[in-house]
């Protein structure tokens, strides 16, 4: 299994995309799709029509909004470029269908694209992507809004996403002994936040959960002037890695 990291920033910032990674098992998996992902996407050289799952975590549009982009760009390679690719399945939390639907319905040709499109909620419960077993969890993020952690497992390895999170126990369950986990680190200790993570709780994570290794993502602009990496070691003596976009990691 390899992760690359298609955004390792937020909704604006001056150098880091928002939200995404790119996960690739026996299937090539999307997580979240924010601003400016898609053009990292496109760097990495894989080929975009070959994606078949995005897993949302929520809809923050740090983590949604290429997607309109990705599924207009796909709607005219399929209908004008004599294009094909394979049918395309969006699953997120609660509220995904009434989202998409809105979103579908509002948006020119989006209801009439010549690929299958599958959405699908999920909760706390595992399911299969060919091989690969998905494991989302319900984590604590904004008040009233459903959000989605994911543990991804394949091949005897595991890896976890946190999406956007405060410290909770779900997320700590999320992560158990997973080889590589990479968490919502918006702020460095010193400026928290009270719906995200701080680099300090992040290492707090990883230790209680029996990380192997911990990625520190979704960085706010001003998280970067800070030293995250040691202020996350301070809970957690294992291997720490500052978020870079296009990184891959190999599990
Ligand atoms: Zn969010
Ligand atoms: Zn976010």
């Amino acid at each position: 299994m390899r992760i690359t990291v298609l955004g390792s920033g937020t909704n604006i910032h001056p150098t880091r995309a928002a939200s995404g990674y790119l996960v690739r098992t026996d299937h090539t998996i999307l997580l979240d799709f924010g601003p400016r992902t898609l053009a990292n996407l496109l760097k990495t050289g894989m080929n975009r029509h070959r994606i078949t799952h995005i897993l949302f975590s929520h809809y923050h549009a740090d983590h949604f909004s290429d997607f309109i982009t990705y599924f207009f760009d796909a709607m005219i390679f399929t209908k004008y470029q004599g294009g094909t690719r394979p049918p395309l399945t969006v699953i997120g939390p609660r509220g995904t269908k009434k989202f998409f639907q809105a979103l579908f319905t509002t948006l020119p040709g989006f209801t009439h694209a010549p690929f299958a499109v599958h959405f699908k909620e999920v909760s706390d419960r595992a399911f299969t992507i060919g091989k690969t077993t998905v494991i989302p969890r319900t984590v604590t993020h904004t008040q009233n809004l459903h959000c989605l952690g994911y543990r991804i497992e394949y091949g005897g390895k595991a890896l976890a996403y946190s999406g956007d999170s405060q410290y909770c126990d779900s997320l700590v369950r999320l992560c158990g002994d997973v080889d590589l986990a990479v968490l919502d680190c918006s702020f460095p200790a010193s400026r928290p936040s009270p719906v995200h993570l701080h680099a300090g709780q992040c290492g707090q994570v990883a230790r209680e959960a029996g990380v192997g290794r911990l990625v520190l993502s979704h960085l706010y602009p001003v998280t970067d002037r800070y030293n995250v990496r040691e202020q996350a070691g301070e809970a957690f003596g294992g291997k720490i890695v500052v978020a870079r976009d296009l990184m891959t990691i190999k599990l």
